[in-house]
């Protein structure tokens, strides 16, 4: 199908931007990558009147290390942050599930902030960003302001950005020494959305799980921190019992979607899977280190 009509400006700073969101609304969408966009509109599933297109915001893009966070601009493609070394240095977790989100083509365009922006349950980068303790750096034409990815994202497709807000970029904290990251998921084939996918982020003492942070995605209608798992896990050595009980706390922090990829109980038992699978690999990697 086609796109209804629509306008379209090309944004000359990130203040025109905001004036006109502020302008128009809801009526209103910031145009990233445009790979998510772009195929809502063809399939009529949303009908903006105008598209704000930001990709000549330098503001919005780059990659950097600042202190003791990085900072992934939200224009930054999800090639850019495939191929950084900055990436693979301090976050191996985000290095880790990149080459999980979409194909070549999608990841050419695609955008970091546009993945934040929209929060599909089924992405990979906000569940890896919540993991990691990230902050998300919005912008209105009334100034900026910073939110936890733990109170960020709020429902399904829903965010505590507003409307009149863009997103302007993510600052993660650097993986420390001593902690070990994994990312899992499973897909029907590589590169689709996931059906269930975990991203772990721990530190592992002498095989006694001293922290961790276990955030499930595509089975739950938000990305979603398990606390129940992590406070079974917390202090433990991972065996058997640990095991038992992180797999059945699991069930009080999942509440999965039934949808085309599978009943809620299915879903929850490729969570337990998962949830085995990295925490293992997690001591193994600890132990390597
Ligand atoms: C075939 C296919 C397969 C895919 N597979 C995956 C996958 O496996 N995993 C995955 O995570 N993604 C997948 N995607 C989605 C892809 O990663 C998109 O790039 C991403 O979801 C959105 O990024 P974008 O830059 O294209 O945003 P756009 O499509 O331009 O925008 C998406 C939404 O976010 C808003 N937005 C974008 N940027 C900002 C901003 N800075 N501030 C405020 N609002 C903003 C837009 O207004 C829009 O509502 C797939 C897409 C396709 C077409």
């Amino acid at each position: 199908m086609k796109a209804p009509k629509f306008s379209y400006v090309r944004a000359e700073s990130v203040d025109h931007a905001l004036a006109l969101l502020d302008q128009h609304g809801d009526e209103a969408r910031i145009l990233a990558g445009g790979q998510s966009l772009m195929p809502t509109l063809n399939m009529r599933l949303s009908r903006p009147q105008l598209l704000i297109d930001i990709n000549r915001l330098d503001a919005l893009k780059g990659i950097a290390l600042q202190g003791d966070r990085v900072r992934i601009g939200a224009l930054a493609r999800h090639v850019e942050v495939l191929n950084s070394p900055v990436v693979a240095k301090n976050l191996p977790l985000i290095a880790e599930a990149m080459p999980h989100v979409a194909h070549v083509a999608v990841r050419n365009r695609g955008t970091f902030g546009g993945s934040v922006a929209l929060a599909d349950p089924a992405a990979e980068m906000p569940a890896c960003a919540l993991a990691l303790g990230a902050t998300f750096v919005v912008q209105s034409s009334k100034g900026r302001r910073e939110i936890a990815a733990d109170s960020y994202f709020k429902g399904l497709y829903e965010t505590a950005r507003a409307v009149n807000e863009i997103l302007v970029e993510a600052l993660i904290p650097v993986e420390k020494p001593g902690t070990v990251s994994v990312f899992l998921e499973l897909a029907r084939r590589h590169g689709d959305f996931a059906m269930a996918g975990l991203a772990c982020h721990a530190r592992i003492d002498k095989g006694v799980i001293a922290e961790a942070r276990l955030v499930y995605f595509a089975s739950e209608v938000r990305p979603t921190l398990a606390t129940r798992a992590i406070a079974a896990i917390k202090g433990k050595p991972w065996n058997d019992a640990t095991r038992d009980a992180a797999l059945a706390a699991l069930a009080d922090d999942l509440d999965p979607m039934t949808n085309l990829h599978g009943s809620a109980a299915m879903k929850l038992h490729l969570q337990r899977v998962l949830t085995r699978r990295a925490i293992d690999q997690a001591v193994a990697r600890a132990r390597a280190a």
